[in-house]
């Protein structure tokens, strides 16, 4: 980097480097050779964690930052609500017809536009060598909106990890949507997820190029929750059955690291498993209460009629119902009282990160396992249940991959402390 640029570092203020720090999550730690230095926050790492971005890049985000430009909440990107502009980063599942050897075969819907695009089809050089990377773009009939998939503007500069050959140039690809003119924020918001969504949808359909947004991912600010690993290496005791040995090796299976939605159920079918011998148990140990109770008399129609009513009521039991009795019966309730003292942040509370689904509240009166039960059962018909499913119509579905889905790691440490006790319990 040149001399100049490391000398427009000195004219940074703390108000914009607070910005910065503001804009990404990230804690500032100064500039190198051309770039500003930030760093992932959080003490209880056991080593820092450095993201670096070009200091050239870092005016224009400022610059953007002036004008109104800020990170999307769902999606890593940033609008541009004066200059009519989004951004996404897009990923790029395989080896797709629109790489640099086959775009040639391909045209795109071409019309006269207004704005400044800095490349044009198909294909963008960079500066510092020949590397060559391919530019998508496609104009509305009437020239005012373009939708553009190439390198990514300095808004979206991928944030280099401290072992990144930084003199190299690094770019990533961004979806990018070109309107007219100014637009409200909300409105460029909804309006360029619409044209991402539809145009993606087509690229997949006609030409089989799967992109997709990418969930904006937030390095959580609270300490992961784990219980300590023991240090001593035994010859195995718990005979657990090999379905429920294998659900439970595939939320640590690293080749579905974060496929989060998977975890959780995978999670969850180990406790529906013991649902109905749970189920059975308790059903059976009630009956046997009213066999033995001193006033059960097998001559009076009441005292026959007790039983079967308790069966009846057994079996009518619902799915969450049958959760919250095998919560209550095979996990102790001094596992969930120390599980929800640990710092979740505000992750099980009112104003979690999770929406639709009841907060756990350790002082409300109500027992834990029964408020887990409520919690967990109405998380998993979020992940399983489509929208216009009119019994979950108040509920919105959890997507795979989605933003909230990134979010789910602390009632996935729940479900696997729940099953883990219940596959004890039920040996
Ligand atoms: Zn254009």
């Amino acid at each position: 980097m040149s001399e100049a640029i490391e000398d427009r570092s000195k004219y940074f203020d703390p108000k914009e480097i607070s910005k910065i720090e503001q804009s990404f999550n990230l804690r500032y730690i100064g500039t190198d050779k051309g770039f500003l230095m930030l760093e992932f926050p959080g003490n209880n790492r056991p080593r820092r964690r450095e993201a670096a971005i070009p200091i050239d890049a870092a005016f224009e985000i400022l610059e953007a930052i002036d004008r109104g430009a800020e990170r999307m909440e769902e999606h890593e990107g940033w609008i541009d609500p004066q200059r009519g502009f989004a951004e996404f980063e897009v990923r790029q599942h395989r080896l797709n017809a629109l790489r640099s050897s086959t775009i040639d075969q391909f045209t795109f819907e071409f019309h006269q536009c207004t704005h400044a695009h800095a490349f044009n089809p198909p294909f963008a050089h960079h500066e510092d060598g020949d590397l060559l990377s391919t530019v998508v773009r496609v104009t509305s009939s009437d020239g005012s909106t373009c939708i553009e998939i190439s390198p990514n503007s300095p808004l979206c500069s991928p944030l280099l990890p401290e072992y990144a050959d930084r003199e190299r140039a690094h770019t990533q690809t961004t979806l990018k949507v070109y309107f007219s003119g100014p637009r409200d924020k909300a409105d460029l918001i909804q309006k360029s997820r619409e044209l991402a969504s539809s145009f993606l949808f087509e690229l997949n359909v006609r030409h089989r190029c799967p992109y997709s947004l990418r969930p904006r991912m937030e390095s959580p600010s609270y300490r992961r929750q784990e219980a300590p690993i023991s240090r001593t290496v035994r010859f195995p005791k718990t005979s657990v059955p090999e379905n429920i040995a294998a659900l439970f090796s595939i939320p640590s299976d690293s080749t579905l690291r974060g496929n989060h939605t998977l975890s959780y159920l995978s999670y969850y079918q180990i406790l529906e498993h013991y649902l109905p011998a749970v189920h059975k148990r308790e059903t059976v140990r009630k009956v046997r209460r009213i066999l033995r109770s001193l006033d059960f008399d097998d001559k009076r129609d009441a005292s026959v009629l007790q039983i079967l009513n308790s069966v009846e009521r057994s079996h009518g039991a619902s799915e969450s119902e049958q959760l919250r009795a095998l919560l209550e019966e095979c996990v102790p309730e001094g596992k969930l009282r120390e599980f929800f003292s640990m710092d979740h942040g505000v992750h099980f509370g009112k104003n979690g990160p999770i929406s639709g689904i009841p907060a756990i509240n350790p002082k409300s009166g109500q027992s834990l396992a029964s408020q887990a039960a409520k919690r967990i059962y109405m998380l998993r018909n979020r992940i399983v249940h489509a929208k216009d499913d009119v019994r979950y119509a108040e509920s919105k579905v959890l997507l795979p991959l989605s933003h909230e889905a990134l979010r789910l790691s602390p009632d996935i440490e729940l479900l696997r402390l729940l099953a883990i006790e219940v596959i004890v319990d039920n040996q």
